[in-house]
């Protein structure tokens, strides 16, 4: 079905072929860099979108070019009707994917397969149980941790999601390299990025050259082989010289990939994101319900993309809290 218009270019020439799309304001974990301490208010049942309606809403872009869908959430896992969506999403022959917490998955291993969903990207911030606890307020580091390793052992494409904060993990760095070394997995640390009510603060964030600094201090500098740029790409790859993973680097704060940025964001309430960092919403699901034409609200929004983290060109903009704070939780855009 996929076919190439423009209608998901925008004004920077840059190509959107990759739809990300938020399920549920809701999650079974509470990371404190995603979920403010109060929790979010919660939209009403009735503005989020309905299976019907995300397949409806999530055809209009696969017609207009694109080819790959990650369900995501809050997470995505705890919807009631995932498997539905699933079965009507894998129709229309994309490339489907999803990110999770694990908690959930062994119960969606045959539903994964059965719709062809192989990319599954975890999160675990810790390998130690008490930091896990710690960080995601839930006492879950064994379920999560064991159907990470399901995952891998049913043969799933597996990537790692690590968010990194000083003082509380990054002297874990070189003991998640170390899954990859007999695993083809792949690992990705996260920066810290600054949302409404995460408590972001610079002193916390530990930069790409931090943990290369770390990376090459342990394993030696020769061992450590940058790998190609993916198109497209988000993380920053290598991989440690025999090792059969590799692992990536996400540097949204300190050196962002908006050049080659390829994603757009449709939250579970319907409102589409042109970026992460954005605040601008163009409220999709309320257009579909009213009979108006989305593909003239997605082109306006898609023209409106700013060439670098919504407008907020350098650090310090993005540092600055009276921009950030305009945004949404990460918990409530989906990751
Ligand atoms: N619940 C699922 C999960 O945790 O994988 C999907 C949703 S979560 C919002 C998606 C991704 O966003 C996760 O990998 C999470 O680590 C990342 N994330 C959340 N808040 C973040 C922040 N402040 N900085 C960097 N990454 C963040
Ligand atoms: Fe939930 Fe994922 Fe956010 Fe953690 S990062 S609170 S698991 S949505």
């Amino acid at each position: 079905m996929t076919k190439v218009t423009n209608l998901l270019t925008d004004s920077h020439q840059r190509k959107h072929n990759y739809l990300r799309i938020s399920l549920s304001e809701k999650c079974n974990l509470r990371c404190t860099y995603c979920m403010p301490h109060d929790g979010i208010a919660l939209s009403p049942r009735a503005h989020l979108m309905t299976a019907d309606e995300i397949e409806a809403i999530a055809t209009i872009f696969v017609k207009n070019g694109v080819d790959k869908i990650r369900l995501t959430g809050g997470e995505p896992l705890v919807r009631k009707d995932f498997s539905l969506i699933l079965e009507k999403l894998a129709k229309l022959h994309v490339k489907l994917s999803i990110t999770t917490n694990a908690l959930l998955t062994h119960r969606f291993i045959d539903d994964f397969k059965r719709f062809g969903l192989q990319d599954i990207n975890v999160s675990l911030d810790s390998l130690d149980a008490e930091k896990f606890k710690f960080i995601t307020r839930r006492d879950q580091f064994k379920l999560a941790y064991d159907n990470i390793n399901q995952l891998i052992a049913e043969g799933f494409n597996v990537k790692i999601n690590a968010v990194l904060m000083k003082g509380f993990n990054e002297d874990e760095i070189t003991d998640f390299i170390k899954l990859t070394k007999d695993q083809n997995i792949n690992v990705r640390f996260i920066e810290f990025m600054p949302f409404d009510g995460n408590e972001w603060n610079k002193n916390k964030l530990v930069s790409q050259a931090e943990i290369l600094n770390r990376v090459t201090d342990y394993f030696g500098v020769e061992a450590l082989k940058p790998l190609l740029n993916e198109t497209n790409f988000t993380a920053r790859n290598f991989r440690i010289e025999g090792f059969k993973g590799s692992f990536g680097i996400i540097s949204s704060v300190t050196n962002p990939f908006c050049d080659s940025c390829n994603r757009v964001r449709l939250t579970a309430d319907g409102k589409l994101k042109n970026c992460l960092f954005s605040n601008e919403e163009t409220n999709l699901l309320t257009g579909y319900r009213s009979g108006a034409n989305l593909e003239d609200l997605i082109d306006a929004a898609l023209n409106k993309k700013k060439a670098v983290r919504a407008g907020m060109t350098d650090f310090d903009q993005l540092t600055n809290p009276d921009l950030h704070n305009n945004n949404r939780s990460m918990i409530a855009i989906g990751g």
